[in-house]
């Protein structure tokens, strides 16, 4: 018998609070607090029915001179530092849940979820199709992350009451590109 449903993952990107909270080092500021609700209500729903679950979060090493990201952004989501964190009650979501098969966690150093990380190998090891995306920015790392998910042949789910942006008409640029250009369902 084939299994004909469709087997989906949830994708948390860079909800830390370097990237959200108001003093964070590269913050997205009110837009990025106000989805704080609706991410971690989509991660523990994910959870909850046994959905894989992947944080994909951005790591960086103070003065890395070889980083492309030194010279464009202020230092932010620094190893060990509380600005890589996760934001708000999404820490705690994740706390009491990470030891659970289907949540994992991966650094990444690029926008993309999939640059330099083995996220494609553990989704198809799962026989994932469906990725749904929730998290910041949403016209960088998420943006990214989607682009590289439709060409690996991914199928994609934005959440846009949980993805958010410090640049308002980048967040509705790229919410246009994910369903226009992507074929993304933006819910
Ligand atoms: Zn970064």
């Amino acid at each position: 018998m084939v299994n004909q449903t469709v087997t989906k993952a949830l994708i948390n990107i860079d909800y830390t609070y370097d990237f959200v909270a108001e003093d964070g080092r590269l913050t997205c500021g009110e837009p990025g607090q106000a989805i704080e609700e609706k991410i971690c209500e989509l991660t523990q729903a994910f959870i909850d029915e046994g959905a894989f679950v992947a944080f994909a979060i951005d790591l960086h090493h103070e003065d890395d001179r070889y980083h492309p990201e030194t010279a464009l952004f202020p230092p932010h989501n620094v190893a060990g530092t509380k600005g890589r964190q996760l934001y708000g009650r999404l820490e705690d979501v994740y706390l009491t849940h990470q030891a659970k098969p289907n949540v994992y966690y991966t650094d990444k150093t690029r926008y993309s979820a999939f640059a330099g990380t083995d996220l494609d190998l553990q989704l198809r090891a799962r026989g994932i199709q469906e990725l749904h995306l929730v998290g910041v920015c949403t016209d960088i790392c998420v943006l990214h992350t989607a682009v590289d998910a439709y060409n690996l042949g991914y199928k994609l789910v934005i959440h846009q009451q949980a993805v958010a942006s410090f640049n308002t008409q980048g967040h509705e640029w790229a919410l246009g590109h994910f369903k226009n250009c992507l074929g993304a369902d933006v819910r």
